[in-house]
């Protein structure tokens, strides 16, 4: 980790990449883009970002990229998925494809599209295990939620308060409190968005998981 500034790969195929990347400078990350297998050589972290799982993990597929990302995360690379991000992090995906594309390594089951259609888009403010200074603001767009976690993991945060439903104008309601963020040793996911409120406190919690330092 050269002169304290980790560098930090953001997945670049689909997505909000450049909305992570801003992020991830905000809070002192070297954040560059990883497209080819030769970009996850030297990476202090990856961050898997919110668009489309299926999308992101049959482009992963075809660029030889999902091999070394398996094998980078089960080495011990830190890394953080938001929304699409959590779908490719997890082990266990409820009502996704068959054989859907992913990098795995987080012990939980992730619903996809949990949150239905009626509400498939709104904003929240989630209080959040390891994050000071009170609830993140949270965008859900066609989230998933984390249906079950093993036993390695720990659950930061359950949907809070729902500020509005970006389609009806309503919250939630009964997917409250479920959960909407997890940590697994130097894995960390959420349902939500982080990367489009311009809040870095989620990142910055991340970049301190790639330091050692939480
Ligand atoms: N519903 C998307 C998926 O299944 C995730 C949505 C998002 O990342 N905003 O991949």
């Amino acid at each position: 980790m050269s002169r304290g500034r980790p560098r930090i790969g953001v997945l670049a195929l689909q997505g909000d990449v450049r909305e992570h990347q801003r992020a991830l400078d905000a809070v002192g990350a070297e954040p560059v883009r990883v497209r080819r297998p030769a970009d996850v050589a030297g990476l202090d972290g990856l961050v898997l970002p919110g668009g489309e799982s299926t999308t992101i993990g049959k482009l992963a597929t075809t660029f030889g990229l999902l091999e070394p990302l398996r094998e980078a995360v089960r080495e011990g690379l830190p890394a953080y998925g938001s929304c699409a991000g959590m779908i490719l992090l997890a082990n266990e995906i409820a009502g996704g494809l068959d054989d859907q594309p992913r990098i795995g390594g987080l012990d939980v089951t992730v619903r996809r599209n949990a949150f239905g259609r009626q509400v498939d888009s709104f904003e929240g403010a989630v209080e959040m295990a390891g994050v000071a200074g009170g609830a993140v603001p949270a965008v859900f767009i066609r989230a998933p939620w984390v249906e079950s976690v093993g036993d390695g993991v720990e659950v930061l945060a359950r949907l809070g308060t729902a500020v509005h439903s970006r389609s009806t104008g309503r919250g939630p309601g009964p997917a409250a409190a479920t959960i909407v963020a997890v940590r697994q040793g130097r894995l960390l996911a959420t349902s939500f968005h982080p990367e489009l409120t311009g809040d870095p406190r989620v990142h910055a919690l991340f970049v301190e998981m790639v330091k050692g330092q939480s």
